[in-house]
């Protein structure tokens, strides 16, 4: 199995682009790039735009699961941090990620990676979790996947309503985990999250 799709067709991060249009933008805040301190801030904005919009490709080995284990297959705490897609600001925080197996099991380490690939990319906090959710069903077409995302957005705390501290919470849930109340309820619980969500 291999690489993801990505999330929308686009290019390679254009850097020498990105590094003229970072010495536009701080421009048309009123700073001179004659700045002794300023002068090479285009070409670091270049390369951070680089990093945090490409995601680092990787196989997701999968393998039979042989032992029939059909209990919940959880991983809590995963960091991440993407680029908010209104205001290209981050959001940060950590996903729990869960699955009943069916005839295929993950390398849990992959689990990390999913998200990591899917943070990599101008994104919405609702969607990244759907999408790391709709990786897991399609590649191991499992019996049931549950995605947790808590993220703080420095959309919401450095601008707008400024509520530092506050905490985005969204959940995808698939198969058993979205019709058997059981499994839904051991999930929550696992990851810690209000059984209301
Ligand atoms: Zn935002």
């Amino acid at each position: 199995m291999a690489t993801p799709d990505p999330i929308r067709a686009r290019g390679p991060v254009d850097l020498p682009a990105v590094e003229a249009a970072a010495a536009a933008l701080l421009r048309a805040l009123g700073y001179s790039l004659d700045d002794e301190s300023l002068k090479d801030t285009p070409r670091r904005i270049s390369r951070m735009y680089g990093e945090l919009l490409t995601a680092k490709p990787f196989e997701s080995t999968t393998f039979p699961n042989d032992g029939a284990y059909d209990e919940l297959v959880v991983v809590r705490d995963i960091p991440f941090h993407a680029l908010c897609e209104h205001h290209l600001l981050p959001f940060t925080g950590v996903a729990h990620v869960g699955y009943i197996p069916g005839p295929r099991i993950l390398g849990l380490s992959k689990l990390a990676r999913v998200v990591d690939f899917f943070s990599r990319e101008l994104q919405v906090q609702e969607r990244m979790t759907a999408q790391v959710a709709d990786w897991l069903e399609s590649t191991l077409e499992p019996r049931g996947v549950g995605v947790v995302l808590e993220a703080e957005h420095l959309c919401m705390t450095v601008r707008g309503v400024r509520a530092p501290g506050s905490r985005t919470t969204t959940s995808a849930v698939r198969g058993l985990l979205r019709t058997d109340p059981r499994s839904r309820a051991e999930f929550l619980a696992l990851v810690g999250a209000a059984s209301g969500a």
